[in-house]
């Protein structure tokens, strides 16, 4: 589904990635691990748009996305949850579900889309007439996971889902993650510092380390890899 090639990107005159190469098969949840600053987030960013690649080639569905507008990636069906999650805090959780279908011209779609989000996240169903802003953290990052999939994506990029929320949220947020993929049949790309979680989520993982990618196996075996325990699972 999508592919990366020898990609390098900056900042300026600052190198992020220096030679990432990695595949996302249709169906798969692919998550990236590694420590602060090792080019998870620019990763992301670049395959989708925001940081434009400066070498390499990123492939999506046999398709050169490499020089495309971020909008026109999306309609591609690439959808981004950004670190933080950056929800509109003074629209409502019905108007931030809305954003996300600004490409979307099917009104019965959309409307069976958002109900089937009150489904799989009650919570925001209790609050649709509420600020965004009045959310608490689990359910702003609920709200920003479900906006990204009402733009219907086949494959949905989350960067650090896990950032700032209790150890129960957490777990209830990746049985979604689960859940969504499973049942829905999206494509995940999943950047994480809990390296431990999104290991035990994943079909496949990469490790990087300061814009390379150095390691790359199943979910499984990273998890029981000695490396990755010492430096990623305090372990
Ligand atoms: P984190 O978990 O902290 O987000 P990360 O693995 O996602 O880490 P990136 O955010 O992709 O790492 O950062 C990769 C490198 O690019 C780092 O050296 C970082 O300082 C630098 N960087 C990131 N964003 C910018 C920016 N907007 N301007 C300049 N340098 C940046």
């Amino acid at each position: 589904m999508l592919k990366l090639r020898n990609v390098q990107s900056y900042y300026g005159n600052i190198q992020a990635l220096k030679d990432i190469s990695l595949d996302v098969r249709e169906g798969e949840i692919i998550t990236l691990i590694g420590a602060n600053g090792a080019g998870k987030s620019t990763t992301l960013m670049t395959l989708c748009g925001v940081v434009p690649a400066r070498q390499g080639q990123v492939i999506f569905e046999g398709q050169d996305i490499t020089a495309m507008a971020p909008e026109k990636i999306v309609a591609l069906g690439i959808s981004q949850v950004p670190e933080g999650r950056r929800i509109f805090p003074y629209l409502t959780v019905t108007e931030n579900l809305d954003m996300g279908t600004f490409l979307r011209k099917d009104p019965k779609g959309i409307k069976q889309d958002m109900d089937h989000i009150f489904e799989l996240f009650p919570i925001l169903a209790e609050r649709r007439n509420q600020p965004g802003g009045t959310l608490s953290g689990g359910e702003q990052q609920m709200l920003a996971i479900s906006r990204a999939l009402m733009s219907k994506p086949k494959l949905l990029l989350l960067d650090e889902p896990s950032l700032g929320l209790a150890p129960i949220i957490i777990a209830r947020i990746f049985d979604i993650i689960k859940r969504i993929n499973k049942e829905s049949n999206t494509t995940i790309l999943l950047v994480e510092q809990n390296a431990n979680l999104a290991l035990k989520v994943a079909d496949r993982g990469y490790v990087m380390e300061t814009g390379s990618i150095t390691m790359t196996d199943t979910g499984q075996n990273l998890l029981a890899n000695e490396d990755v325990k010492k430096a990623y699972l305090g372990i």
